[in-house]
């Protein structure tokens, strides 16, 4: 038997699993790491608390399982986006703490880049919307608030990396400096059409070449592991991907119009566009889904901030749940909503793009119990998604066929059957739900050659479940409707 080691290096802890070659979990480890707030909106990570704790949980799998470290056929990676990490080159130690990608400290160069007029021009070479999420102005932060950086940074000293080039970088000790064409999308320093750093736009935000990785396939050669680190052994690292578009390739969303939503705490959306990126003024942000080989695939990506978020806001706060799986008893004890929930905690993004916006519950009557608060709340993240998925069929012209589903909420069936009513169109559920690691598995196990192409991947596909639509015309448009009209209310709600 042979395995596949997938390495999950998330926002909040690492994982790693080990997969045999019929692509079933045999084990799997997680750790959870240090949140470190330094004051309000900012977020950071040790960088050797990324590393420490993914090389434990990878150490510790191969342990349990109890197999030869020569049946380990190679890692794929996979891992958070757009957070920021410069390291020596020579030492290999980090300079600051990894500026995770929540962070909003670089807000006041994006606000600069914007002044500058290059929004339209940044959006069309990267496909982004301008945004202290992504890396470039992470990197412009570092370089004026450590002392003396740039001039090492210049001098050729320095690495940057997104946490995927880090960890590649310590597998290897230092012998890998690389990435893969997906996270390099996320650095707004990437051309989405050449598929290489943009040398113009290096120029125009003063960040020296020297820093960057090399930029490789997603599924391919990067590599091998330092015999130090795994017991003498030599493992090859063949396929690396950020976890959205990971889990778009765990979901076998393989072919234009396909498309999945990652029900966390947020909700992330990526929908295969096929060999061309979709660049529009939506607010929706373009991205490389893979490149394998000479196959090239984009995807347009959307986000909704609560999704989860919401009914641990049910549990914490109003105190209406014990835990998130009973939001699904609770809803299916009505007959109907009879309120709407508008969960716009922090703003709403995509298709409103009103920050200004807050929460509400529209249509309370006397006769409102709980059980219709949490079923609205439900239905809210399925309101949310409808409304990002209308926009990408709308900027693409590509019509969705069906939608996969992963992440902690789409295990409420009450939730995914009433998503496929909403949007007219069959939901599709893995058994396992573990879709980012095994999109990393995939990739690396087309890399080496224990799977010889796509197809051979979709006969390993587990069983799912399928949520069919049951619901009319009329019956849709009327629950849309009345969404749109609280919706409306929230807008605007906080002054400017
Ligand atoms: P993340 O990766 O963002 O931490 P997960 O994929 O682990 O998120 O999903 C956790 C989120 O899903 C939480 O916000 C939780 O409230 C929600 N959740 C988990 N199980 C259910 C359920 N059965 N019904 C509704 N929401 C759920």
């Amino acid at each position: 038997m042979k395995y596949i080691l997938a390495l999950d290096q998330g926002t909040t802890s690492s994982r790693a699993l080990l997969f045999d070659d019929k692509a079933q979990i045999k084990k799997t480890a997680q750790k959870e790491f240090r949140q470190i707030y330094p004051q309000e909106g900012w977020v950071e990570h040790h960088a050797w608390d990324i590393w420490n704790s993914q090389i434990s949980v990878a150490r510790e799998v191969i342990e349990e399982s109890g197999i030869d470290l020569q049946d380990i056929s190679a890692i794929g990676i996979t891992n958070q986006r757009e957070t920021t990490i410069l390291w020596d080159k020579k030492t290999g130690d980090p300079i600051y703490h990894a500026i995770v990608w929540q962070c909003r400290r670089s807000a006041s160069y994006v606000e600069e880049l914007k002044k500058r007029g290059l929004e339209d021009f940044l959006r069309e070479r990267t496909g982004l919307v301008p945004d202290a999420y992504f890396s470039a102005t992470k990197i412009l932060w570092l370089f004026d608030h450590v002392k003396g950086l740039r001039e090492r940074a210049e001098a050729g000293e320095i690495a940057f990396g997104t946490v995927d080039s880090w960890i590649m970088w310590n597998l290897s000790r230092g012998q890998i400096h690389a990435t893969d064409v997906t996270n390099a999308s996320r650095t707004m320093l990437f051309n989405l059409e050449k598929l290489d750093w943009d040398q113009e736009i290096l120029d125009l935000l003063d960040i020296p070449r020297e820093i960057l990785p090399r930029i490789e396939d997603s599924s391919g050669h990067f590599g091998f592991t330092h015999p130090e680190v795994f017991g003498g052994a030599r493992i090859p690292i063949t396929g690396v991907a950020g976890d959205q578009q990971a889990a778009l390739f765990g979901q076998l969303c393989f072919e234009e119009s396909m498309a999945k939503n990652t029900y966390g705490t947020g909700c992330f959306l990526l929908m295969n566009t096929g060999s061309r990126p979709v660049i529009k003024k939506s607010g929706l942000v373009a991205t490389v889904a893979w490149k394998i080989g000479e196959e090239v695939l984009y995807a347009l990506e959307g986000s909704i901030f609560n999704g989860g978020a919401a009914i641990q806001w049910l549990r914490d706060e109003m105190k209406l749940i014990a835990d998130a799986p009973s939001s699904e008893e609770a809803a299916l004890e009505v007959e109907d909503s009879g309120v709407v929930v508008v969960p716009a905690f922090t703003g709403l993004g995509a298709p409103y793009w009103d920050m200004y916006a807050r929460g509400g519950i529209f249509g309370i009557t006397r006769g409102t119990k709980r059980q219709h608060v949490i079923r609205a709340t439900l239905e809210a993240i399925a309101f949310q998604s409808q409304d990002v998925l209308e926009l990408m069929e709308k900027d693409s012209g590509i019509k969705l066929k069906s939608l996969f589903v992963d992440g902690g909420a789409s295990a409420n069936n009450f939730l995914m059957q009433f998503q496929a009513d909403l949007l007219d169109m069959e939901i599709i559920r893995p058994e396992n739900l573990e879709s980012t690691a095994l999109g990393a598995a995939f990739l690396a196990g087309l890399g080496v050659g224990l799977w010889k192409d796509k197809e051979e991947l979709k006969n390993l596909k587990t069983e799912d479940r399928i949520f069919l639509p049951q619901k009319d015309q009329s019956w849709r448009q009327e629950k849309i409707n009345l969404w749109r009209r609280a919706v409306e209310r929230t807008l605007q709600w906080e002054e400017e």
